[in-house]
């Protein structure tokens, strides 16, 4: 680990909870490779804090912020600007100092989460997405931009579904409609021909996700029954990292579909926050995948 020293500057995650975090591993790991004197912390903080934080940690010149749950939205209101797409998705998940003591707003989760599909041909493609939360607009937003013609997104309440269709409406409004978008509850009856009619499903909710040991056997969103008839053309990716894999991806490896956890997202999201922060064009994402493949097998 490279020496702090009084010179070394500090780059941190806000959140709340951080502890599980795996963004100081990997972003640590890539500081070390790229020679910078600085270190990065996961700090948790609660919400009714977080702008004395914000300018406590700009007045002690920290380099660039990273934003995690359950901030992503509330911070909005305390940025000096915003991206345009932060400002189109009202999320962030990174910020820059602005050098007059206030924040700039960046999402870059977009952008990690369309990493690993880049590569496949999907235009033009139906999708599932699970869950209608704050990463859930990240995954739209990215859908979009890979050429998807169609998402249907998965919610609890239809109060909720009907909130995010309104939210994405009015972020879209003026921009050429390029995706059709529309929403079910888990209870709708047509849930399973939707799942036989998209070739990518996303698991945007924090089903399956280990907390306790005990409480990851047989987690899978939706339900076990609903994935039986699963078949390999499916392409299944799960935003949860830990464990790796999830039951539910597990499940999809041995009906031979393709799976993608959210280690990748995590990796690139984090590496376009670093780029902002360090104006370096080129990222060490082969240490960061090594340190976290590291920690997460200890
Ligand atoms: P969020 O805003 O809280 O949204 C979670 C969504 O999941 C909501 O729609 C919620 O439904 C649904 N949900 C929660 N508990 C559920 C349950 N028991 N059954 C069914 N649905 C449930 O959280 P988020 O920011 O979108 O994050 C979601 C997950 O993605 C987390 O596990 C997070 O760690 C992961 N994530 C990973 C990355 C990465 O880089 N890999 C990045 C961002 C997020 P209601 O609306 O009905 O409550």
């Amino acid at each position: 680990m490279t020496t702090i020293s009084g010179k070394t500057s500090l780059v941190a995650l806000l959140g709340q909870p951080t502890n599980h975090s795996l963004s100081p591993i990997i972003q640590n790991a890539a500081i070390q490779e790229m020679k910078l004197d600085w270190s990065y912390m996961a700090l948790s903080c609660s919400q009714e804090n977080l702008e004395t934080v914000l300018k406590g940690l700009s007045a002690i010149n920290c380099k660039g912020l990273n934003i995690t749950i359950p901030h992503k939205e509330h911070v909005v209101q305390f940025c000096s600007s915003l991206s345009p797409l932060a400002k189109r998705l009202r999320a962030v998940n990174t910020l820059l100092p602005d050098g007059q003591g206030g924040w700039k707003g960046f999402n870059t989760d977009v952008e990690g989460f369309i990493n690993p599909l880049i590569s496949m041909s999907l235009k033009k493609k139906q999708a599932l997405v699970i869950g209608n939360g704050g990463s859930a607009k990240a995954v739209i937003e990215g859908l979009k931009r890979l050429g998807f013609a169609k998402v249907t997104i998965v919610g609890r309440s239809q109060d909720k579904i009907n909130d995010f269709l309104n939210e994405h409406k009015i972020a879209n409004e003026g921009l050429k409609p390029t995706i059709e978008i529309e929403g079910i509850t888990d209870k709708n009856s047509l849930l399973t021909n939707k799942i036989q009619q998209s070739e990518l499903i996303v698991n945007t909710s924090p089903i399956g996700m280990k907390r306790k040991e005990i409480e990851t056997k047989n987690q899978f969103p939706l339900g076990k029954s609903i994935w039986n008839n699963l078949d390999s053309s499916k392409i299944l990716y799960d935003l949860i990292y830990i464990p790796k894999p999830t039951a539910w991806l597990d499940l999809g490896s041995k009906k031979s579909c393709k799976t993608i956890d959210g280690l990748e997202m995590l990796i690139h999201q984090g590496a376009a926050s670093l780029k902002l922060w360090s104006n370096c064009k080129r990222m060490p994402i082969k240490a960061m995948r090594i340190s976290a493949e590291n920690y997460l097998s200890d």
